[in-house]
């Protein structure tokens, strides 16, 4: 029998996982590294991943990779061409990409003749509308690549695949999906496509998230080159790195569960503003749909914090929907009641799952669960 590895190299941590055919072998994640902690991280799962192997041989390692721009709307066996062209994208996904082609490249070099395959997280929004991609500046930007791409796709895809399987009903139809971790975004899906998402051309648009400002009128970055003096560096490291949770709540924390502990009013008010935030897209996107039919929580803050979904759930009755305090509690997979026009359910996201399929069917590899 032969494997798949998936490597996730995020700007942080490395999450990989190893499948045989469709079965989960082994998985894991290195957290809080630096840049040359990546290239040891990586060396130190290989050598995990051949103790796991024994005499199994690897026959592929698929990847995510954040950006795909507008060339890669399906996964794609990576060539020198295809990292080049990867390369050419990192401007537009700064803090991610050159994570995820650093993780490439060393696993090129230690598995020489191993096939790689890259996933994408902007494709599966290739199927939005134009309304949607484009922002209301000259065309020829929009040309040259300044358009919405949105991001969290292995994500979504994985939302709309667990639906399918669990809840066929509810994937067919409007749902709004609701992923939020550290990085957070809402995506609009009507039977399983993306229409409509809050991130746009970078992950830093939309919601409030972790450390990321989310939507910002432009008219404050002008104002803070011009006026305050701030450099275009500093610029970028306030709105990607001490903005949101952390920003809001006077650098107290980035982490929710923090928040949520604390007595200052402060980091009271920076949560009101992630779910006040989460409210109003919903009910934006929402009105994109026509109404919905479903909506999912995934994501780290998604899946384990009840309190964050009643806080939004309870400003959602207009939705037409009921739901279950006590399966809301209990972590229950389905939060809304037998009645509820609305089907509120928790989706545990499995991007890796994703990336392992992709892979296998790029290579014509055999997928049996
Ligand atoms: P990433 O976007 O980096 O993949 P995750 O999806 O792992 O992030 O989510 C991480 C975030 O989830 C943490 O920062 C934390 O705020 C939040 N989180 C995890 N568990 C809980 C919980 N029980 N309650 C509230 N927030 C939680």
């Amino acid at each position: 029998m032969s494997c798949l590895l998936v490597l996730n190299a995020g700007s942080s941590s490395l999450k990989y996982a190893v499948y045989r055919e469709a079965e989960r072998l082994h998985g894991g994640k290195r957290e809080r590294l630096t840049a040359d902690g990546q290239q040891q991280a990586i060396q130190s799962v290989l050598a995990e991943i051949r103790q796991v192997l024994g005499s199994e041989s690897l026959l592929a390692v698929g990847h995510r990779v954040v950006h795909g721009g507008d060339q890669f709307h399906q996964p794609v066996l990576i060539t020198d061409a295809v990292l080049q062209e990867l390369d050419r994208l990192t401007p537009l996904a700064q803090l991610h990409q050159p994570h995820n082609i650093a993780g490439i490249r060393a696993m090129m070099a230690a598995l020489p003749g191993i096939p790689q395959v890259a996933c994408f997280d902007t494709a599966f929004h290739a199927t939005m509308p134009l309304v949607e991609r484009m922002f209301g500046i000259p065309r020829h930007f929009y040309e040259s690549g300044i358009r919405r791409y949105g991001f969290h796709g292995l994500a979504y895809e994985s939302v709309v695949e667990h639906l399918r399987s669990h809840d066929p009903a509810s994937a067919l139809g409007r749902l709004i999906a609701c992923h939020l971790g550290n990085g957070a975004s809402l995506c609009a899906i009507r039977d399983g496509h993306s229409v409509a998402t809050t991130m746009g051309f970078t992950p830093l648009d939309g919601l409030l998230m972790g450390t990321r400002c989310g939507s910002l009128d432009p008219g404050v970055v002008l104002y803070l080159e011009r006026h305050i003096g701030m450099q275009t560096a500093e610029v970028d490291q306030l709105l990607e790195h001490e903005s949101g949770l952390l920003g809001v709540s006077g650098g107290l924390s980035s982490d929710l569960r923090d928040l949520l502990a604390s007595e200052s009013p402060i980091a009271r008010e920076a949560v009101d503003l992630f779910c006040h935030r989460i409210i109003r897209e919903i009910g934006s996107l929402a009105a994109v749909l026509g109404g919905v039919d479903a909506i999912t929580f995934s994501g780290g803050i998604g899946e384990n914090s009840a309190i964050i979904r009643e806080r939004i759930l309870t400003r959602l009755d207009w939705l037409g929907m009921t739901w279950d305090s006590t399966a809301n509690q209990a972590g229950a997979d389905r939060i809304s009641t037998a009645s509820s026009r609305v089907c509120v359910v928790r989706v545990p996201v499995q991007e890796e799952n994703i990336i392992a399929r992709h892979t296998a069917r790029i290579l014509g590899l055999p997928w049996e669960a």
